[in-house]
């Protein structure tokens, strides 16, 4: 595991942190999505504007991608074929509004979608709600 931590920090050209260690962990021993209050309890040695730099450099190195929620918060989830500095998530997010949790669907890509005149997308989010496998009953 901390094998695991170190090369990931590493191969995107981050220096090894316990901070960013601890957050790592945090991410890798989730299942869905984090968000602030969550990351700041799994991690309560750490101050605010350690977690919230921290973020920002997993962010823009392509080691964790944001998703936006519907109160406009922010959540973070682990990427799994970003690195060295670009994201290539395109996978539709899905919401459970039973449990609260926000997982990556990551097999299912975000349609196509073609705009009227001279829009230009530079970004498609798209976040799907309902009950997810666990909540699910039939
Ligand atoms: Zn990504
Ligand atoms: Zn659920
Ligand atoms: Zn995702």
């Amino acid at each position: 595991m901390l094998q695991h931590l170190t090369n990931i920090l590493k191969s995107n050209g981050l220096s090894v942190t316990e901070p960013r260690k601890k957050i790592l962990e945090l991410f890798l021993g989730s299942n869905g999505a984090l968000d602030h209050a969550a990351i700041e309890k799994g991690a309560d040695n750490l101050d605010r504007v350690t977690i919230y730099r921290t973020l920002q450099a997993f962010v823009e190195r392509g080691i964790i991608h944001t998703i936006p929620t519907v109160d406009n918060s922010v959540k973070y989830a682990l990427c799994k074929e970003c690195g060295q500095g670009h994201h290539h998530d395109n996978h539709v997010h899905f919401i459970c509004e039973k449990c609260g949790t926000t997982t990556c669907i990551e097999d299912v890509s975000v349609p196509q979608i073609s705009l009227p005149g001279n829009y230009h997308i530079r970004e498609k989010e798209m976040i799907l709600k309902g009950e997810c496998e666990s909540c699910y009953e039939i």
